[in-house]
């Protein structure tokens, strides 16, 4: 193997590379990260916007890989604000002395594997090439935000933000007139926060989303003690979950066996405990059986009208065309409330599309509109889009995106097929972004530490996904999918909120116990479906 700049090579400092970084110098490897943001976090370093916070709860959304750290820190609500998660990723960095690894304010344009070499060129914006025999990929999944392509962007005179590119000054909105396009988990974290401080706040909605209430509130400290006192037991069994998340004990009977009090009962009770695995585990079926899931619909419409004044508003923001649970539950404190605010208005976007942005606000179909800002919550170009930014080839003449142009393609979303040593961190095809994500991306991560130390003691350097592992899982991915009610939803999880995307179901959705113990089961296999050389 030809000598090269470091060991490894990767791409990212959110919460996923910096667990790499440390997980792989504790191996002995020189590794370098590259982060286009000027500091560690990830979604947490760019999400900024009011309201942004963790919809697991924060003793759950935590690295478990140093028992010390999970003692040490301690979490200030019963979920983490983004304020307080990146402090966490801060601590994290200083604890363990990751920035001197990471070359920050520089994004990777460009990635390509020589073949015969078995090596890694990553060149960046800044016009500097760096080599390694390996790569990881820790771009992150929802950190390619998107505006939609609106005529007229330009024209707008207000000023315009995007959730997921939020001004670290912060926006005082006191007085203006506010626009907010997009109702999905960030549109509606961020809702009751403008509509304190707007003059007048107008939302755009084209799809109306399940909004459980979150039932946020300060940390119980014995709770916390509880908790931290079986933390080991807690991460252990936490693989033995579908998302990765113990403590809720699972449902044992299908939502018809129930009789309608029963069920509303049941509901009722999660209502109040808040959050969304908790109401998700009502019963076995939710996910799996229509008939099942419209009970809970019926109970969450009900719910909104009970809260939301206005019957015709009320109406608009009952969802009606996906079952709950198959896109992403967004869990709210007081947003439902805003829309009796007399200074907030509700637009049916769907009904009335939004045409154009004009010099002092913008067009629907129906009416014109003059705003002084304009908030875009339109998401991202989710799981691939990361990805996609990066020119990503190999000399023996593979381009990811072509390979990908269908809809991306791997085996356990950890390899793609054609581009040896490379790796992704929860990827598309892993249930990464069905799951608590910070154990996610210690369980790919330490997934593939051992590999590398595997093909170490073999003296083995290249490792590739074998293309018929990967047509299996990819057919498995997709049988799993279409065995459950998700496939139904146009969400993020299949790109349907970017135009022209390829309509494929990205995520693993089988569970995070099976995916792990499938994990387990290659790796005790030497490494089954992928192709190990010399
Ligand atoms: C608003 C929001 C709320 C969320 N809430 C939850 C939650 O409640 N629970 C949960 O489990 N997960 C949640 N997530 C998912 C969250 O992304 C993960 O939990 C986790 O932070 C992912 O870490 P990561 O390092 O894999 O990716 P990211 O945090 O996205 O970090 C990736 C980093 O890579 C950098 N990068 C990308 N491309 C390049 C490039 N070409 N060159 C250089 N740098 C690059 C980006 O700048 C970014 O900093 C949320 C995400 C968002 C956006």
């Amino acid at each position: 193997m030809a000598n090269t700049d470091y060991d490894v090579l990767i791409v990212g400092g959110g919460l996923g590379g910096m667990y790499a970084i440390h997980k792989l110098r504790g191996m002995g490897m020189k590794v370098r990260a590259f982060e286009a943001g000027y500091d560690v976090g990830g979604t947490w370093f760019w999400n900024r916007y009011p309201g942004c916070r963790c919809d697991v709860e924060s003793l759950e959304y935590s690295y478990s890989f140093d028992p010390k750290l999970e003692q040490d820190w301690s979490w200030e609500e019963r979920y983490g604000t983004q304020a307080q998660i990146l402090e966490y990723a801060k601590h994290v960095a200083d604890r363990f002395d990751l920035r001197k690894d990471i070359t920050f304010n520089t994004r990777v344009k460009a990635a390509v594997f020589d073949d015969k070499a078995n090596t890694w060129t990553l060149t960046t914006d800044q016009g500097e090439s760096f080599t390694a025999p390996y790569c990881i990929m820790a771009a992150g999944n929802l950190s390619t935000p998107r505006v939609p392509d609106f005529p007229g962007l330009k024209n707008f005179k207000g000023k315009t933000y995007h959730t997921g590119l939020w001004p670290h000054e912060g926006v005082d909105f006191s007085g203006l007139r506010v626009a907010v396009i997009g109702t999905g988990s960030s549109g509606v974290q961020m809702i009751p926060h403008i509509a304190r401080q707007a003059k007048t706040l107008t939302v755009f909605q084209r799809t109306a989303n399940f909004i459980l209430p979150a039932e946020n509130r300060p940390m119980d400290r014995a709770v916390e003690a509880k908790h931290k006192s079986e933390y080991r037991d807690r991460r252990v069994a936490a693989f033995d979950t579908p998302f990765g998340i113990a403590g809720y004990p699972p449902p044992t009977k299908s939502a018809l066996e129930a009789t309608p009090e029963e069920r509303e009962a049941a509901y009722e009770k999660k209502w109040q405990e808040g959050g969304s695995i908790s109401f998700l585990y009502s019963y076995t079926d939710l996910l799996l059986n229509k008939e099942a899931n419209d009970t809970a619909v019926e109970f969450v419409h009900r719910k909104i009208k009970s809260i939301v004044k206005d019957p015709e508003t009320a109406e608009l923001l009952c969802p009606k065309d996906h079952p709950i649970g198959t896109k992403r539950l967004v869990l709210d404190t007081d947003y439902y409330p805003v829309f009796n605010m007399p200074h907030v208005k509700l637009v049916n976007a769907r009904k009335a599309p939004i045409q154009e942005l004009t010099e002092h606000g913008l067009r629907t179909t129906e009416a014109e509109y003059e705003f002084d800002a304009i908030v875009f919550a339109t998401g991202f170009d989710a799981m691939t889009g990361a990805l996609a930014e990066i020119d990503v080839r190999t000399t023996a003449g593979n381009v990811l995106k072509e390979k990908w142009a269908g809809g991306p393609l791997t085996y356990l979303g950890r390899m793609v097929s054609g581009f040896p040593n490379m790796f992704i961190i929860t990827g598309p095809g892993s249930p990464g972004v069905k799951s608590q994500m910070i154990l996610a991306i210690e369980q790919h991560m330490d997934f593939i530490a051992g590999c590398l130390q595997h093909m170490q003691s073999h003296q083995q350097r290249r490792v590739e996904a074998d293309a018929a592992a990967e047509r299996d899982w990819v057919r498995h991915v997709n049988e799993v999918a279409d065995s459950t009610l998700y496939p139904l939803a146009n969400s993020w999880y299949v790109g349907a909120n970017i135009p022209g995307k390829p309509r494929v179901f990205m995520p693993y959705v089988g569970g995070v116990h099976n995916y792990k113990k499938r994990c387990d089961q290659v790796a005790a296999n030497n490494y089954e479906g992928f192709k190990l050389s010399a």
